[in-house]
């Protein structure tokens, strides 16, 4: 096993870095030891000089197997800079050139082959004649249904363990749910696989989420403030972007779309020009990014809510790579929440799907700071709210908000759970619209009980219910608002709820921003904050559950 001075002197030489970053070195160490491992490591933590530095040293090829060819053809490239003997295998190239490769690996003048998991198998024969020293298996979350970007080739990757049982197995990934973690090390085959897991926390990344109307001016607003910086606008659709792309450039912004559609030239075109700062914005489906290394991006927006919360810390993690504050951005709405149910309904493993759509929807909607949310989630825990959330800015109050529930449930129970939200906040308003007046609506007897709340007040406590789990919305029944099992407990158990109060909040928000502009603006929030903690100790919990839905629902 090479000694620490060894590492250092290769990492320097080859990389040109003074020092390993955190859990680099003890993961090298732990490859040389022969182990298999599972790299758990945010999206440009490191991950790729675990097995590129052990490569340089160790006495045979070591096999990357990576899902994207211009993944593998950027990592390639760079290796090749670096002075690094590197190449990669796939469906793009003749077979001369090929062939070539097949010689210079029996030859062994390739230290790091990169192989699409599609074109193992072209490799079978050589493989038997060669010294396979490490097995690479990068963005292994492809191999597990379970995560956000799932490949069905990587399945097959189990048998290289069985076919080379005594090569160690790196695999790496930037998901790190427990589940996707065990299918990971099961389908791998390396179930003893030692795990790394590095923290996730990306303080540099300022957190925010509005509501999802008026998107574009907002998306406008926000680009006006950062004339020169560079981000990316993910949406949900193909259309999206390109409806995004033309209204940017009407407004006179340097911005580009990126989708599966557009042809491979043409991708590549705005991938070098995003790298290479010629494009300022590019607005894409999740096919862009993975794997681009590009250090300066200033900010993320999310035009559309993400299916999931890796997806979406993976490409909120895209921005601020060199440590530099930047901000992201996430449009919430409702109808795209709709969208992503019916996207789950029909592909596979629906209900993990769902399952996960939801914690993304409660992240959105959560009242609580949103980064412990989001490392709870990979299972790391931080003490103190961020401070650089929007929740965290902002926090809100919360009121005592039975009477509004008992409004809300007691209408869906008198129209018989027929209608949909918006029709519910028609009827608690009186409105007079042709709905609530053909179908009698006025006669019921809740009908105009909540007139003193504004409409949009009104769709925020009910989505705030949904949350908490008083109500529900069938989405096969043209997602009429039904009771459900705790509903019971408001309607007859008088039982109690807390309710983010939004005219309150608003104020609050109100206040705050016209201290900010005063230039005063942490008295405010320092004192909530202040109140918080004192709350927090007087009961002896963490801070963070005061506020949290969690706590709400006991
Ligand atoms: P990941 O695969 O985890 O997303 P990469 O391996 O692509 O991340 O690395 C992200 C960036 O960090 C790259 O620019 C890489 O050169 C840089 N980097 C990696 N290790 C070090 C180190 N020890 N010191 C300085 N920079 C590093
Ligand atoms: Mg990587």
């Amino acid at each position: 096993m090479p000694d620490p001075q060894q590492l250092l002197h290769t990492l320097k030489e080859y990389f040109g870095y003074d020092s390993f970053r955190p859990l680099q070195e003890k993961i090298i160490d732990s490859v040389f030891s022969g182990n298999d491992n599972l790299v758990i490591m945010p999206t440009g933590g490191g991950k790729s000089i675990c097995f590129q530095l052990p490569a340089l040293l160790l006495p045979g090829v070591t096999l990357v197997i990576s899902p994207l060819i211009a993944l593998m053809k950027d990592q390639v490239d760079g290796l090749l800079a670096n002075g690094i003997q590197a190449a990669f295998i796939n469906s793009s190239q003749t077979e001369n050139e090929q062939q070539d490769i097949y010689t210079k690996i029996s030859s062994k003048e390739i230290k790091l082959l990169y192989i699409a998991p599609e074109s193992l198998s072209f490799l079978d024969a050589v493989l038997s004649q060669i010294e396979v020293s490490l097995i690479a298996i990068d963005e292994a979350h492809c191999i597990s249904s379970w995560g956000h970007d799932f490949r069905p080739a990587y399945t097959q990757l189990g048998y290289l363990k069985n076919r080379f049982p005594k090569t160690p197995v790196i695999a790496l990934t930037a998901t790190a749910d427990k589940a996707t973690r065990q299918d990971i090390c099961n389908q791998l085959n390396i179930i003893d696989a030692k795990q790394h897991l590095a923290s996730f926390d990306r303080a540099n990344l300022s957190l925010e989420v509005r509501p999802g109307n008026k998107r574009i001016e907002q998306i406008i607003d926000f680009l006006k403030d950062k004339p020169n910086d560079c981000g990316i606008i993910y949406c949900l659709s193909r259309k999206t972007t390109e409806m995004l792309v033309e209204k940017l450039k009407s407004q006179g912004f340097n911005a580009e779309a990126y989708h599966a559609g557009i042809d491979h030239h043409k991708r590549s075109q705005v991938q070098e020009g995003f790298i290479n700062d010629t494009v300022q914005i590019v607005c894409a489906t999740v096919a862009f990014g993975m794997g681009i290394d590009k250090s300066n991006v200033r900010w993320v927006i999310h035009y559309n809510l993400p299916k999931n919360i890796e997806g979406y810390y993976q490409e909120i993690g895209r921005a601020g790579r060199d440590g530099l504050p930047s901000s992201t951005l996430l449009f919430h709405s409702y109808a795209d929440v709709v969208q992503l149910q019916k996207f789950a309904n029909t592909s596979g493993n629906q209900e993990v799907q769902l399952a996960k759509l939801d914690r993304m929807k409660q992240y959105a909607d959560s009242l609580s700071c949103r980064r412990k949310i989001l490392l709870s989630y990979f299972g790391e825990l931080i003490e103190e709210d961020c401070g650089n959330c929007d929740v965290c800015k902002n926090p809100p109050l919360f009121i005592d908000g039975t009477i509004i529930a008992q409004k809300a449930l007691s209408t869906v129970a008198r129209i018989k759970e027929q209608e949909p939200m918006g029709t519910v906040i028609d009827i608690l308003r009186g409105a007079q619209n042709t709905t609530t007046l053909d179908k009698g609506y006025q006669n019921v007897k809740t009908y105009g009980i909540g007139k003193d709340i504004a409409w949009k007040d009104w769709q925020q406590y009910i989505i705030q219910l949904i949350n908490q789990g008083y109500l529900e919305i069938a989405f096969h029944q043209n997602n009429k608002l039904k009771l459900t099992t705790l509903s019971k407990k408001i309607l007859f158990d008088s039982e109690k709820i807390s309710l983010a109060h939004l005219q309150e909040f608003e104020k609050i928000k109100q206040a705050n921003i016209e201290q900010i502009d005063k230039g005063v603006a942490p008295t405010l929030f320092e004192k909530l904050r202040q109140l918080r903690l004192e709350l927090a100790k007087e009961a002896d919990i963490p801070a963070y559950q005061i506020f949290s839905d969690a706590t709400l629902k006991e």
